[in-house]
């Protein structure tokens, strides 16, 4: 019936979008569920240090898997548990999860963990983070925050209070994405951060573009004049790690290393680097 009333009236669209709006309503209930059901895991891709080519540590990225082979990207599903009120609940269940994993690693392998924006207006946010650690026997200084420039602006002061909760705490913390939110210089003044994290729209061409590698040529700099480390995101070919280490970069990510990976094949990944590093030696 819509079709008559012409393609650009209202009613025209709404049957589909009655249509997303039932999809939409179908994947909250299901995300809902999943959370109930702790369905939803870290996986860890690895962090590499680049001047010594070992592993320094993973970082957990959330994963949820709805059949076999098919998972919803944190994209999509972080943004909607934000918006359903659930990202607390999820947030705590995965860094629980990831922190218990972690304690199976050798202790200088580090574990980073994505905190989002929603989560950054809550002033016990510190104090939550620390008692997961408490309950799960993690050192504060094997845990890295990762916090994106976006998370930082809604609400200034706050942000200052967490990251400096967290920092005292002996966690670290990182400015994820770097270089892509709003006003990113203005962040490294107001903020103490243990590392920059060069967002991978930059890594991306970064052998053949010499515009990226002048950017990334500054930041990594830029990194250095504030003692703050740097890691490259998305390295996907030797030429690109090859130029990142020339620069001076201290860290690197990326499936030239490894996608991220489930919490027993992490283990098989750091029994590997053992093996690798016992020859080495
Ligand atoms: P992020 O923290 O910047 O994580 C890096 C993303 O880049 C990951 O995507 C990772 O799989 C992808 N990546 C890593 N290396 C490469 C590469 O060489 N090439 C390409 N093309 N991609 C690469 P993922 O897992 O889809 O996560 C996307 C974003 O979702 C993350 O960006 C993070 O902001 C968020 N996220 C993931 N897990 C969590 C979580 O547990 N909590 C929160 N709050 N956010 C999460
Ligand atoms: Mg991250
Ligand atoms: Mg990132
Ligand atoms: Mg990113």
């Amino acid at each position: 019936a819509a079709k008559h009333r012409g393609r650009n009236s209202v009613a025209a669209y709404l049957p589909s979008m009655s249509e997303t709006l039932a999809q939409r309503a179908e994947v909250e209930g299901k995300l809902r569920r999943a959370v109930r059901e702790k369905t939803i895991n870290p996986y860890y891709q690895p962090l590499i240090d680049l001047k010594t080519g070992h592993l320094r540590g993973f970082e957990a990225l959330a994963r949820w898997q709805i059949d076999e082979n098919r998972f919803i990207s944190p994209e999509d599903f972080i943004p909607m548990a934000e918006d359903i009120g659930l990202i607390v609940e999820l947030s705590e269940q995965l860094l629980r999860q990831a922190c218990l994993d972690a304690m199976t690693w050798p202790t200088d392998i580090t574990l980073a963990f994505n905190i989002s924006p929603t989560m950054m207006v809550d002033h016990l946010l510190g104090m939550r983070i620390v008692k997961v650690l408490g309950e799960t026997g993690l050192n504060p200084h094997r845990l890295e925050i990762e916090i994106t420039e976006t998370a930082l602006v809604r609400d200034i002061d706050l942000a200052a209070k967490v990251i400096g909760d967290l920092r005292i705490a002996g966690i670290k913390v990182a400015l994820d994405d770097f270089g892509t939110g709003y006003s990113s210089l203005s962040q490294l003044s107001k903020f103490a951060f243990d590392k920059i994290k060069i967002d991978r729209s930059f890594i991306g061409e970064l052998e053949t573009d010499e515009k990226k590698m002048n950017i990334v040529r500054t930041m990594v700099a830029l990194g250095k004049g504030l003692g703050i480390a740097t890691t490259a995101e998305g390295i996907e070919n030797p030429e690109q790690l090859d130029a990142l280490k020339d620069l001076g970069c201290s860290f690197g990510q990326g499936f030239l290393f490894g996608k991220a990976v489930p919490a027993d094949e992490a283990l098989a990944f750091i029994r590997s680097e053992e093996n690798r590093k016992s020859k080495e030696a």
